[in-house]
């Protein structure tokens, strides 16, 4: 069975904006792929629908799949209890006073006991690297902390799918390299929309690129990023740890 499992997916803005066009693609259980592409692609775009956070119906024949459940209305409960989906900007998924209260907050919606509750804040918080910031206040953490203490409450409601949005913007090179060793020992499916190329090129064996809300291109990372000509088209650059392998 596939992990997602998207078949002609359109979204159009209530403004006119064609964000997606007709998007279709498989991810198998297990998987990480890397989402690339120009800004204003349509990568958020697919993201949110990953879970269904687009209010709209999606409209013609459009669906979006996970482990075989077709997101509708009457599922979403069930659909989001398998997606769990990091925002890029921290600040819009932190919102109670302490790492732990925050942390929790997921597995509480989960209907979960207190000590169960307490078993996923603790463990999550030890898969982040973040065992000892329970009763940190949110707003203090610095940005690097902040992601790792967002992924801890995806994690701590224990998804099938992880989707992260840009996770390795505005971290420093310390930040961006300890986030991705954390990324990779993740068991989940992943979907990562970034800039960041060489962690595409590090942590997802394959790559979709988008632009102009469709899908130019599905395949391994090292082929699609090692091809300056199909980079280039669609505003994206050869990362240099790919020079030494491709040389012109
Ligand atoms: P990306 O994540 O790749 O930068 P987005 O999914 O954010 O791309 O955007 C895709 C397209 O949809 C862009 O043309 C963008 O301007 C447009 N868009 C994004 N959000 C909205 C919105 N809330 N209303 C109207 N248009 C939007």
């Amino acid at each position: 069975m596939n992990a997602i499992e998207i078949t002609n997916l359109k979204y159009r803005y209530a403004d006119g904006t064609e964000a997606l066009r007709s998007i279709s693609f498989r991810v198998l259980p297990g998987e990480c792929v890397a989402l690339l592409g120009p800004n204003g692609s349509g990568k958020s775009t697919l993201l949110l629908h990953l879970n269904g956070l687009l209010p709209e119906k999606i409209n013609g024949d459009g669906a979006v799949k996970i482990y075989g459940e077709t997101l509708a209305a009457g599922n979403l409960e069930s659909i989001r209890r398998q997606v769990g989906l990091v925002f890029q900007d921290p600040d819009d998924q932190l919102f109670c006073p302490t790492v732990a209260e925050d942390v929790a907050f997921g597995p509480q919606q989960l209907g979960l006991t207190e000590n169960e509750i307490a078993a996923r804040v603790k463990k999550a918080l030890a898969q982040v690297g973040l065992s000892g910031f329970e009763n940190r206040a949110t707003h203090h953490l610095s940005h690097g902390e902040k992601r790792r203490a967002c992924l801890a409450g995806v994690l701590a409601c224990e998804p099938k799918v992880l989707v992260l949005d840009e996770p390795t913007s505005d971290l420093d090179p310390r930040g961006r390299r300890e986030f991705k060793t954390m990324l990779r020992t993740l068991p989940a499916t992943k979907l990562i929309a970034t800039h960041d190329l060489e962690m595409a090129v590090e942590l997802c064996a394959r790559s979709i690129i988008l632009d102009h809300g469709e899908i130019v291109a599905d395949g391994r990372t090292l082929d699609l990023l090692g091809d300056e000509k199909l980079m280039l088209a669609h505003g994206l650059e050869m990362p240099h740890i790919l020079h030494h392998l491709h040389p012109h």
